[in-house]
């Protein structure tokens, strides 16, 4: 039988002072405000505990006036899951916000779809405007792991772990990956920065952070191929995911929520 996961939304960060105008390539209302929340993920059962994306620590969110609520390490502490043991991180694509603090697990193995490290590594960084949301040291420090042999590679699809699998969803940047989660409640798709919000895939309007508009778009129907539903894709950053999961815990309300579970509203 296939293995099923716990997935937790952990909220890491907040830009709060946004606007719609910076939340999409063609805004419609540009002036009402939207907030952008930053994420990490975990998944886990019995068996293995995973980490999906590793966020941006202290340093990083004072330089991009992004101030962090609290670092991925101590929030992941703070639920009895040690960093310094832990052994696999998926990275769904190396922008600041998905992949800092990588020196942070020293015993991780990081999977990766070989198409993003050659798109941050390679010609197109030599444009200010593709550059601007990768930080040089983050992609260094993954650099580093290759040649200490820690990480995994992966072109397309592929399979993580028993009931964990990657897959490929290019257009925000060229080798962006989601997560697909088996769950009680049938396979729930960590999409990452494939769709923001849920409002980019259901109205298919894409982020203002796009490097293929025809991608992004081909992406969105590929997350819905991959879930059960509509309701099992968990968007990158929309405030709305912790409005409709239920908090882990009611000490963690607003912080760290349940997404593999149905779904309060
Ligand atoms: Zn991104
Ligand atoms: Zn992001």
């Amino acid at each position: 039988m296939t293995e099923t996961y716990e997935i937790l939304a952990i909220k890491y960060a907040r830009h709060a002072e946004r606007t719609r105008a910076a939340n999409f390539l063609w805004p419609d209302d540009h002036a009402s405000p939207q907030p952008l929340d930053f994420y990490v993920w975990v998944v886990r059962n019995a068996n293995r505990t995973i980490l999906v994306d590793t966020g941006y620590d202290a340093a990083e969110g004072v330089r991009r006036d992004r101030p962090i609520e609290i670092e991925s390490v101590d929030a992941l502490r703070r639920l009895g899951i040690d960093p310094d043991t832990l052994d696999t991180v998926i990275l769904t694509h190396l922008h600041f916000d998905h992949a800092g603090t990588l020196d942070r697990f020293p015993a991780a193995h990081f999977h990766i779809q070989e198409r993003e490290v050659a798109y941050a590594t390679g010609p197109c960084m030599c444009e200010a405007t593709l550059q601007k949301p990768y930080h040089p040291d983050h992609v260094c420090s993954l650099v580093r792991k290759i040649y200490s042999g820690r990480v995994r590679f992966y072109d397309g699809d592929g399979e993580v772990a028993p009931g964990i699998t990657v897959h490929a969803v290019p257009g925000h940047t060229q080798g962006l990956q989601c997560v697909r989660v088996q769950t009680h409640s049938g396979p729930v798709v960590l999409a990452s920065d494939a769709t923001h919000y849920y409002e980019n895939f259901e109205r298919r309007q894409p982020f203002s952070v796009t490097v293929d508009v025809a991608q992004t778009l081909r992406s969105y129907t590929r997350l819905e191929e991959l879930a059960a539903s509509r309701a099992h894709i968990i968007p990158g950053h929309d405030p709305l995911v912790l409005a409709r999961y239920p908090a882990l815990t009611a000490a963690t309300s607003g912080q760290v929520h349940r997404v593999d579970l149905p779904r309060l509203r």
